[in-house]
């Protein structure tokens, strides 16, 4: 397990923090992400010593929003200092939020709290990272700021709702529609507690993280007493117990969720960006090369490199082999079909891809290929023919009526001498003989003759599906 939540540096941990990172070893929890506050100079400098003797735990930059600060200026300069100093170690921005505990908090410091956070989301969406949010009695204002960057920057770099503890499972999907994960700590423990653990349950597997916020927030057996990493344990039994599923699996579920949102590689067996989920799928990301760049993709928006899929930081750290794909993908326990897509044209693995293709088919599992169908082109062969034997369904991205529109708006990159667009029609005709089924799709851009496309793909007897420019996945 990974705590994904804690203050070691806290004065609670005084005296006996070897232990308590000893207890941790003991009770399987392998890692902890220690907050960072920028707040305090003593607190970080203690933080990064912690970090100095420990190479398990991670940290993040931020400052809580009823913590005392100077300026903006200064947790900039703070916040570049401790960057550059120590970028391996910072996983993620925060925490940050809005917190309006007690009721009598003013209007005035309302909007001074929402331009700290406005402040640490664009430090966030700046250097890439991912976001630690908290949030009290605060959701309805924390989901408006968040709902204006997303519309603007193309989404964030993941994050997460810490001790999530709103009352309705709505105002959780509302943070999930938006690519963040929630986070569960000592509190669902609770006794009174009831509707957090319900609202638990409900929660997609894949989008759970689990806490301490230790040395808060103890469990109920130790509830009034300092929490501690170890403690996390008992968050991941109450919610797996919740959920009906086998402990250890939903352990390990929360660690591969952990690792995908802060791309972390030091976790044993453990590869971020391979395997995510949407859905009723898992979705396989086998590479980041294309043989195009087309302009409605997120890696060329406003040259911005994105790699953000639904919340997922898709930017691999390496190509992963066949293994490494596999214990990826069945982290994952409930889903229908496997989906080779990621941000990047997985034929260009074919070896990796016809491998794990194979394994899963041989075990009963129904496998999607999400491709923009130069494979053909690439390889100076017929692709589809072999691809047949292990894809059960194709997806084919097309996106024009003609050649001069689909050189425009996907620039492909062959050999010279070829004619992409007539390989994508010959790869089309070519699934249809082998493959059982064969969608068409285009994305909705500005320009598109939508009703031209639907025709190419109606005369070659295939299913059409519009995408929605901007959503990806
Ligand atoms: S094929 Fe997909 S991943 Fe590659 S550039 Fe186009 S949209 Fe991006």
């Amino acid at each position: 397990m990974i705590d994904s939540h804690c203050h070691l540096e806290m004065p609670d941990f005084d005296g006996d923090l070897s232990a308590v990172l000893e207890r941790m070893g003991k009770n399987g929890i392998t890692h902890a992400v220690s907050i960072g506050s920028l707040a305090k100079n003593d607190r970080i400098e203690r933080t990064f010593k912690i970090l100095s003797n420990n190479g398990n735990i991670w940290t993040t930059l931020g400052v809580h929003p009823k913590s005392p600060y100077k300026s903006f200026n200064d947790i900039e300069r703070l916040f570049k200092k401790y960057y550059a100093e120590h970028k391996e170690r910072i996983i993620a921005v925060g925490e940050t939020g809005l917190d309006y505990f007690p009721d009598s908090l003013g209007d005035i410091e309302k909007k001074a709290q929402k331009e700290l956070f406005k402040f640490q989301i664009e430090l966030a969406l700046l250097h890439k990272l991912p976001l630690i949010i908290h949030i009290r009695d605060a959701y309805k204002d924390a989901l408006e700021v968040l709902r204006s960057y997303a519309g603007s920057s193309g989404g964030f770099y993941g994050g997460v709702i810490h001790c999530f503890s709103a009352e309705e499972f709505k105002t959780a999907q509302d943070f999930i529609d938006l690519g963040f994960f929630i986070s569960f700590s000592g509190n669902i423990t609770y006794k009174k507690n009831s509707y957090l653990r319900q609202i638990a349950k409900d929660i997609p597997d894949e989008k759970i993280l689990i806490e301490t916020d230790s040395p808060y927030l103890a469990p109920q057996k130790f509830r009034g007493k300092r929490n501690e990493p170890s403690y996390v344990r008992f968050v991941a039994e109450v919610i797996a117990a919740q959920k009906d599923v086998d402990l250890e699996q939903f352990k390990e579920l929360t660690v591969e969720n952990t690792v995908n949102l802060f791309g972390v590689t030091d976790v044993a067996g453990f590869f971020p960006a391979v395997a995510y989920k949407i859905g009723a799928g898992v979705y396989v990301n086998l590479t980041n090369r294309c043989t195009n760049e087309c302009g409605f993709c997120p890696k060329y928006w406003d040259g911005k490199n994105n790699y953000n899929v639904k919340g997922y930081n898709l930017e691999l750290k390496k190509e992963p082999d066949f293994e490494e794909v596999i214990s990826s993908v069945f982290r994952y326990y409930n889903f229908k079909e496997v989906v080779f897509c990621g941000l990047g044209e997985p034929t260009l693995r074919l070896d990796t891809l016809k491998k794990t293709a194979i394994h899963l088919k041989n075990k009963g599992i129904r496998v999607r290929l999400d491709t923009d169908g130069l494979a053909n082109a690439v390889y100076g062969r017929n692709v589809v023919k072999e691809l047949g034997e292990y894809i059960d369904s194709v997806s084919v991205s097309l996106n024009a009526h003609n050649s001069s529109y689909y050189n425009e708006i996907c620039k492909p990159r062959l050999k010279k001498g070829l004619d992409p667009y007539s390989s994508v029609l010959d790869f089309i005709d070519e699934s249809r003989k082998s493959i059982k089924d064969v969608v068409v799709t285009a994305v909705g851009l500005e320009g598109l003759d939508v009703e031209a496309v639907r025709k190419v793909a109606l005369e070659k007897g295939v299913r059409f599906k519009l995408r929605q420019y901007n959503d990806i996945g």
